[in-house]
């Protein structure tokens, strides 16, 4: 195919009738599919439904009662596997309740109201807090920023992390960046895997803020789309080996390795840190669902049954994420008016379209029955520069249901790309 641009005027005009009455014909189909949620689908979830008849004791392995109070920071069963899957010591390991996002936004209220290990005052005391957001990024890392009021700066995501020389700069001289949002595994929603050099180097630079902290949310460490399984950097130990100890944060769940309702979310940091989040939490929890806690281990019996169980949702998924790169290429190769990602782990796919056309895009495809992430969605406030970035999510509904979406997705990014340039 001939790119868009260098078609002639007749031409151009040519393929706009074209895409028109495709566009038409799409509409006539009645659709009604949504590729806007990142959740498993239905098979996923049956891959665990094992769970709903565990645990088989009501005991741990030593011995205390698990329907009981008590145990803050989570059975030492399940704080092992952790431990191991992430590569920490048990002890750097908090197993909460079934949201890891909600472990992020307590750690961020008690940074605002107390303070961290390294803070020389409450975050509220601050005249300004500023955040660095790699774009595009997880709308609701985002979203909780702003309902806090805390100043988002974006620097751009690249394949291997964020432009970290941009980060070094803001973080340097100005005091009030207290943090950075990083999805070190397949980031929501680029797939980006960050490199063991810029992981060093965000550990290592240094900052204005004593108590700079990395919320290094590793939601999709363990889900891989290929053979090809990429390693989350050591991002403790890279930390602590330069001399940053407290710096980084790291979370984690089995939102989407069991149930996304009904998982286990955890913790991971400096043994201060930790003994810092657990004296706050402490004030507001007598203890997590241990009774959970003691099925996922049932379940699992050890970090390779994750490692295996991963597995299983792999093969459900990528097919679904070769639909969507098979459906983008048949209709928009050459014309060079899409790029779009292709993770090798995650929930997403990344799609740039032509500057000025996302939201265009998004509005033909709601049109004719498919429901696509609000444009923007991954930039702080909704708000895309370029308005060109679409975040797709393949996973939840069918094989068959992926393919015809993405069909018509890609005829709507032709239509809006040969509107723009007809203008
Ligand atoms: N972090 C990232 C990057 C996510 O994409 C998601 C869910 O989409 C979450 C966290 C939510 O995690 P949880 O279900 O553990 O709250």
């Amino acid at each position: 195919r001939t790119p868009l641009a260098s078609l002639s005027d007749d031409d151009l005009a040519g393929f706009l009738a074209e895409q028109q009455s495709a566009y038409e014909a799409l509409k006539a189909r009645g659709l009604k599919l949504d590729l806007t949620r990142g959740k498993p689908s239905a098979a996923q979830l049956d891959l665990s439904d094992d769970l709903l008849h565990l645990p088989t004791t009501t005991k741990d392995r030593a011995g205390v009662d698990v329907r009981n109070y008590g145990g803050l920071e989570g059975l030492p069963e399940l704080r092992e596997m952790f431990a191991e899957l992430l590569w920490v010591e048990p002890s750097q390991v908090v197993a909460g309740g079934n949201s890891s996002l909600t472990m992020m936004y307590s750690t961020i209220v008690d940074f605002l109201l107390f303070g961290g290990v390294e803070s020389p005052r409450p975050w509220s005391q601050e005249e300004k807090v500023r955040f660095i957001c790699p774009v595009p990024g997880y709308d609701r890392h985002f979203s909780m920023l702003a309902s806090f009021g805390i100043e988002m700066v974006t620097v751009d995501m690249h394949e291997d992390g964020p432009d970290i020389a941009a980060v070094e700069a803001l973080v340097k001289d100005d005091p009030s960046v207290k943090g950075i949002w990083i999805v070190p595994t397949y980031a929501n929603p680029s797939g980006a895997v960050v490199s063991q050099e810029i992981a060093a180097r965000l550990a290592a630079m240094p900052t204005a803020a004593p108590d700079f902290t990395i919320f290094w949310d590793n939601a999709y460490a363990f889900h891989h789309l290929t053979e090809d399984e990429a390693k989350s950097a050591d991002i403790l130990s890279l930390a602590a080996a330069s001399g940053h100890p407290n710096r980084p944060i790291m979370f984690a769940s089995t939102s989407k390795i069991t149930f996304a309702g009904a998982g286990v979310a955890v913790l991971a940091a400096s043994q201060a840190n930790v003994t810092w989040y657990l004296g706050h939490l402490a004030m507001g929890s007598i203890g997590p669902d241990k009774v959970n806690h003691l099925r996922h281990v049932e379940f699992f019996r050890d970090a390779d049954g994750v490692r295996a169980h991963m597995r299983k949702h792999r093969e459900i998924i990528a097919p679904k994420f070769a639909a969507v790169d098979e459906a983008l290429t048949s209709g928009l190769a050459g014309l060079e008016v899409a790029e779009w990602s292709h993770p090798t782990g995650g929930y997403f796919v990344n799609l740039d379209v032509l500057d000025g056309t996302a939201s265009r895009v998004v509005a033909l495809a709601k049109e004719a029955g498919i429901a696509l992430t609000p444009a923007g969605a991954s930039f702080p406030l909704g708000q895309d520069p370029r308005d060109r970035n679409i975040r797709l999510a393949p996973t939840f509904p069918v094989l068959d249901e992926v393919r015809t979406a993405m069909a018509g997705v890609a005829t709507c990014v032709a239509l809006a790309a040969a509107e723009k340039l007809t203008q």
